[in-house]
């Protein structure tokens, strides 16, 4: 006997018919929809602790059919309140990273079809919708057509990729057929980067065999932007003692305080010392979508490649970074492995994009860009970007005109980085004082992010604990950055009279 509630196809060999599927998906839509429409009225967070959903998951899989019902229920008691809400308006923490309605629907359509995006010639629309997008977004940029590019999971994979091609690029090494092991006359691989750069540095590091040892961290000014002059030092003092400098990372807008590194500069050190120009733009880069922002990122129209993130600032479901690079010819030959199996299925004159990556298999990431560029326009997504840095800067006003709090960091984009410190301390800045305003400012941060409404996150800056407020998601206005700065003052009062 079936089960109740099950349909006819579950007992079957088929998949899910199409009526059943129709009804089903319009519900999934408006659940969605519903979602979308009651998200802040679920705390942020949840008040949860680690295992108690799974105690509520099922221990095996199930061996009979279940009712499509009792999945979607459980469905929405389960997982749905139990998620940190990333769409919620309330959601300040890290970077934004929210889906748009438009991204959803792109999202879905691209499931429907489940094109593998490996070869042109298993996936003709989706390679070109790819190759269309790709300048597209490198125009949105301002960037030249001298780009090409592709579009990738995350930004640690592009920045891997784009390491994996500046060690390519190294005249002799050929790590792609020799590897680097057993080679003792190879002198050791140096990437250079900022002491603020993003972990995925290190971690290409770690999978191109350059090694932890091999990233050395440049120190920044006093805006956090990493000092050219002693970028110059390091790559000097390397040559002397044996290293063979390959490639220098520029990041323009940093994880923890998003400061934006002198990109012109970078770019001429590079030329003159002939190393590989990568510019980690994954959460920063979208402010150039406004045209008047494009100065903070002067000289990264030198980069041999850069990063971007629109699953970050640009209102696309995740996953999708864009991988922009000038050689395309360095990514194919480093990567390009075409087996006998898949022979005739690599056509000249298109992108084959699995030939640029080390994936086979690829998503079809385009369509959501497609969908969502055409629906809310440049000017549509300029506008919105330009709007969360003006909260941003309003934001950084209040800080800096209350006497009981202090910013930490200039406000390029649309991250503000701060901290209580009552002015009734005075100037102090003991060990003691330090302690202080650390454990008052760490547990304003968790008092605000009980509280449901908001989730903001921290970082150290200059040995500080630091709270920052990241803007982007095109859902939130004005009353929520308002109501999150005076929850702020409220709960740091109250910290510290307590
Ligand atoms: N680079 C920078 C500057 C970032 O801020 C981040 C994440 O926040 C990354 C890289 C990694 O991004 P992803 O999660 O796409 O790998």
């Amino acid at each position: 006997m079936p089960e109740e509630g099950t349909s006819p196809a579950q007992q079957g060999l088929g998949d899910m018919q199409a009526d059943e599927f129709r009804l089903a998906a319009r519900r999934v839509a408006d659940r969605v929809a519903d979602y979308l429409e009651r998200v802040e009225s679920y705390p942020v967070v949840p008040d949860l602790q680690p295992g108690e959903i799974r105690a509520e998951l099922a221990p095996e899989p199930p061996r009979r059919p279940e009712p499509l019902d009792t999945i979607l229920e459980d469905y929405g008691r389960l997982i749905e309140p139990n998620i940190t809400h990333w769409q919620h308006p309330g959601f300040m923490a890290y970077f934004p990273s929210v889906a748009s309605g438009p991204g959803i629907l792109g999202e879905w359509l691209a499931t429907g079809l489940n094109s593998n995006v490996m070869f042109w010639k298993n996936a003709p629309a989706s390679t070109e919708l790819e190759e269309r997008m790709v300048s597209w977004l490198r125009r949105m940029l301002g960037l030249p057509d001298a780009f090409d590019g592709m579009l990738t999971d995350t930004a640690s994979v592009s920045s891997l990729l784009a390491l994996v091609a500046a060690r390519h690029a190294v005249p002799g090494l050929d790590a792609r057929n020799e590897g680097l092991a057993g080679r003792p006359g190879l002198r050791r691989l140096r990437v250079y980067a900022s002491s603020e750069a993003h972990s995925s540095i290190d971690k290409a590091a770690i999978v191109t065999g350059v090694g932890r040892a091999g990233v050395r961290r440049i120190p920044v000014d006093a805006d956090y932007r990493m000092r050219p002059a002693a970028l110059v030092q390091a790559i000097a003092e390397d040559r002397a003692n044996g290293w063979q400098p390959f490639c220098v990372v520029g990041t323009l807008g940093t994880t923890s305080s998003t400061s934006i590194d002198p990109a012109a500069e970078l770019a001429d050190i590079c030329e003159r010392e002939s190393l590989w120009f990568h510019v980690d733009a994954a959460y920063g880069g979208a402010a150039a979508i406004a045209p008047e922002l494009r100065p903070l990122f002067k000289g990264w129209e030198r980069a041999d490649s850069i990063v971007f993130n629109p699953h970050k600032w640009l209102f696309t479901p995740f996953d999708a970074s864009l991988l922009l690079f000038r050689r395309p010819e360095v990514f194919r030959s480093a990567f390009s492995l075409v087996p006998e199996y898949l022979a005739d299925s690599a056509v000249e004159g298109v992108h084959n994009y699995s030939e640029y990556g080390i994936q086979l298999g690829r998503r079809f990431r385009a369509l959501k860009l497609w969908i969502l560029i055409r629906y809310f326009g440049t000017e549509g997504l300029a506008a919105r970007i330009r709007d969360h840095c003006r909260m941003a800067r309003e934001f950084a006003s209040w800080v800096e005109a209350h006497e009981d709090w202090e910013l930490l960091a200039p406000v390029p984009l649309s991250t503000v980085c701060f901290r209580y410190r009552p002015a009734s301390l005075g100037g102090r800045d003991d060990p003691a004082t330090r302690k202080q305003l650390d454990t008052w400012n760490a547990r304003t941060l968790e008092q605000v992010n009980r509280s449901g409404k908001f989730y903001l996150s921290s970082t150290r800056l200059r040995e500080r604990f630091t709270i920052r407020v990241a803007l982007g998601n095109p859902r939130a206005e004005q009353e929520h950055v308002e109501g999150c700065w005076k929850l702020l003052q409220q709960t740091a009062d109250r910290v510290r009279g307590a």
